[in-house]
């Protein structure tokens, strides 16, 4: 087990540098440019692979790092560049990470590469939970997964929503219902391989922040998988059902299903974009109330203004440390008994609101204009607290968890 330091060793803060040299060279010039035009940014992503940065290799080193704070880290740097283009290239790992909570050894070997490409031909992966009527009640799905036994296929009915690449990324990770008596417990995940008919995007949305990402329905028609799709395999899914089963006749033990060990593993690394869009936007106000003169003197020199900045910066280390807690204990096999990545996700991501927000405040009338960055980090703020589990559903989680009561 990495034994608990609060500092990163030398290679750790060498790829924190190199990661904050290209999101500041190369992310943040580009940022305004891709908000406006609402596409994905495929050079930027280009770049990052030619540089190592978008690639499996770099995201399994950074996945893998004994502390759990390569992907806190690196996230941080990257989105601290820009929302919107940090999601395209790290959206990808969310994909990745439900391949890896729920996939064999085999399937994470096959499939993992694919969703990045190399670096002549780079791709995204989508992950794809959402549906119009299930949302925060994801045992409201309704995509079904049907097994032909005959073609050793699965079959694939239902319409996902708000899915990050839904429609332009190479693999899809669907989740579906498989057994519908067992609510969520009845779910699985299946990879979509490229070009599988039955598959199409549907419409794409035109969102208020991280408008350089893109999100779209992904709608499925009898789409058909090979059998091997499933994630984890045949056995270990009806061998889960059987449990599940079981538990639901007996009343006892909750089963996880799938979207959860996914959005669990995932939930500290959210947190982590929430710190560097805050922490991005802490520093352009910080460095605005220097510089602004009214009443004869830079604007920090009131307490009003100077107070706000303390506040910001110490909401935003607070944040880190949730954050940084949370991966550290995921990466060295802690459970969260008190669901720490929740905790870390919903804080992370409120400070997040709150510190661009002010950062807004702060520059006055230029923090409302797209003249300066601020205006477009708290539209993209806005984000942290809707995906991946909204505030509330954070909280649901955190007060069950300690609670050991069903509160609704
Ligand atoms: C830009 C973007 C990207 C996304 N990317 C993905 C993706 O890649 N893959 C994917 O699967 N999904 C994705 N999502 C979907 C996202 O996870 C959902 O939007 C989110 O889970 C909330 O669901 P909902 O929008 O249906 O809101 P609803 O569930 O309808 O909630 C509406 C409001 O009611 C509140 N609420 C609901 N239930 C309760 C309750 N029990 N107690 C208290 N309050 C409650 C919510 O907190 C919220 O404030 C994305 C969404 C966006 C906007």
């Amino acid at each position: 087990m990495a034994e608990f330091t609060m500092e990163l060793n030398d290679e750790q803060k060498e790829v924190r540098d190199w990661l904050h040299g290209f999101a500041a060279n190369v992310i943040r010039p580009a940022a305004a440019e891709w908000d406006e035009r609402e596409e994905t940014p495929w050079p930027i992503i280009q770049e990052a692979a030619k540089l190592g940065i978008y690639s499996l290799d770099f995201y399994a080193q950074q996945f893998f790092d004994p502390s759990g704070l390569g992907i806190p880290m690196a996230t941080e740097e990257i989105f601290w560049g820009d929302a919107g283009i940090g999601l395209s290239i790290m959206g990808t790992g969310l994909a990745a990470v439900g391949v890896l909570a729920n996939g064999t050894e085999e399937q994470i070997g096959t499939w993992i590469p694919q969703m990045y490409g190399d670096v002549n031909d780079v791709k995204v992966a989508a992950f794809c939970s959402s549906e119009p009527d299930a949302g925060s009640d994801v045992a409201a799905m309704r995509t079904r997964a049907v097994y032909d036994e005959a073609k050793d296929e699965w079959v694939l009915d239902g319409t996902k929503t708000w899915a990050t690449n839904g429609g332009i990324a190479n693999v899809h990770v669907v989740v579906a219902v498989v057994d519908p008596e067992l609510g969520s417990k009845g779910h699985a995940s299946f990879i979509v391989p490229p070009n599988t008919p039955g598959l199409s995007q549907g419409q794409k949305f035109k969102k208020h922040g991280i408008r350089a990402s893109h999100t779209a329905e992904v709608v499925l028609e009898g789409a058909r998988v090979p059998g091997h799709c499933l994630l984890g395999g045949k056995a270990k899914l009806d061998e889960r059902l059987a449990r599940a089963r079981e538990r639901a006749k007996s009343g006892g033990e909750r089963v996880k299903n799938a979207a959860m060990a996914t959005f669990e593993a995932s939930r500290p690394a959210v947190g982590a974009m929430a710190v560097g869009t805050a922490r991005a936007a802490y520093e352009e106000a910080l460095e605005y109330a220097k510089t602004r003169t009214q009443f004869g003197r830079p604007i920090i020199d009131n307490q009003g203004i100077a107070f706000q900045l303390a506040d910001m910066r110490t909401q935003i280390d607070a944040a880190r440390l949730l954050v940084w807690r949370a991966s550290w204990m995921a990466s060295t096999g802690k459970k969260f008994e008190s669901a720490e990545g929740s905790m870390s996700k919903l804080y992370a991501s409120e400070v997040a609101k709150k510190v661009t927000a002010q950062a807004v405040q702060i520059l006055g009338g230029n923090g409302f204009t797209r003249e300066y960055p601020v205006e477009r980090m708290h539209r993209d703020a806005a984000i942290y607290t809707i995906f991946e589990g909204t505030s509330e559903i954070q909280r649901l989680v955190i007060a069950r968890t300690l609670s050991g009561m069903p509160i609704r």
